[in-house]
């Protein structure tokens, strides 16, 4: 395994869920790292080790403007001596934002492709003449794969974790869930929170990540607040309470909504008495400066 500051992530206990009978603790992938958000390096693990194992130099992946993964990327691939390409939604801005900033002073360079040209995954033309394809090791957007499930499947690693009833974390592509479920003990439910709305074929792309017989695992649709990356000012309000209340600062893409989904769950009376919950905070705190400066208090 990669020496990383990300070993023992610390876990914090949510007093405030007292009121609902149930013990909540958060698992703090996000005090991992400033900027690299902690779900992302874990899925990134084994596809760079493959990356080394196959003599590749170069990594090429996928994101937008704001993308946690792109900024992951870069920086994991900079730790282990390897270069990066970022192919990245849109046309090139004026201005950089600042998660392309960030990538950037990891050495990650840049080629903008358009809207359609994205969704096919297509290779931009002068990339295509400026590298031989064959030196190109290829992550898929969001690092969705079994690499990165496997990679998640270690999240848990270093902490006690037998003892809890409930295992929840925010979806995007599910890989990081996949690797929850992975590492789940028989007994345990592991819950998903989805971002994007109406993919209800998320639970189909995450069996693809895990064996035939696996801990059964539950995806809850309410709760993505419009879509992703949408917000509202009900999720802003949210975030702020949660703040005052634990100390703990979310993101509006995912913990934001996972956060705000599980502190409704509890209310509702969804968690049997005497629960024992693990929220896993999977950072990307680094997206909040997308929001106006002073929507957040943190
Ligand atoms: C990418 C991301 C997720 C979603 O992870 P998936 O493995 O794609 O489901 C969750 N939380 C944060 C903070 C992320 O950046």
């Amino acid at each position: 395994m990669l020496s990383s500051p990300f070993q023992n992530s610390p876990i914090d206990r949510l007093e405030s869920f007292y009121k609902f009978h149930t013990t909540a603790d958060v698992l703090r992938l996000d005090q991992l790292h400033p900027v690299v958000s902690g779900n992302k390096w874990f899925k990134l693990q084994h596809y760079l080790q493959q990356a080394g194992a196959e003599g590749k130099r170069i990594i090429l992946t996928y994101g937008g403007a704001y993308s946690n993964h792109i900024v992951a990327t870069a920086a994991a691939t900079r730790e282990r001596g390897l270069q990066s390409i970022g192919v990245i939604r849109g046309e090139r801005p004026r201005e950089l934002s600042p998660t392309l900033l960030e990538a950037q002073s990891y050495g990650m360079q840049f080629h903008f492709v358009t809207r359609e040209a994205y969704r096919d995954k297509a290779l931009p033309q002068e990339l295509l003449q400026s590298h031989d394809l064959k030196d190109l090791f290829l992550i898929p957007e969001g690092g969705y794969g079994l690499p990165g499930a496997l990679g998640a499947a270690t999240i848990l690693s270093g902490h006690e974790t037998n003892s809890y009833t409930h295992i929840l974390a925010a979806c995007g592509t599910g890989t990081t869930l996949a690797g929850l479920i992975r590492a789940a003990r028989d007994g345990q439910q592991v819950i998903g929170i989805p971002v994007l709305r109406n993919y209800y074929s998320l639970e189909a792309e995450i069996k693809i990540l895990l064996p035939p017989q696996h801990t059964p695992f539950t995806l809850l649709h309410d709760h993505h607040q419009g879509g992703y990356a949408k917000h509202n000012p009900e999720l802003i309000r949210f975030m702020n309470w949660w703040y005052e209340q634990t100390g703990i600062p979310s993101d509006f893409v995912y913990t934001g909504k996972l956060f705000y989904a599980a502190h409704l769950l509890a209310e509702q009376g969804y968690f049997p008495q005497g629960s024992r919950l693990l929220l896993i905070h999977s950072g990307g705190l680094q997206g909040n400066r997308s929001l106006p400066k002073g929507t957040l208090i943190f």
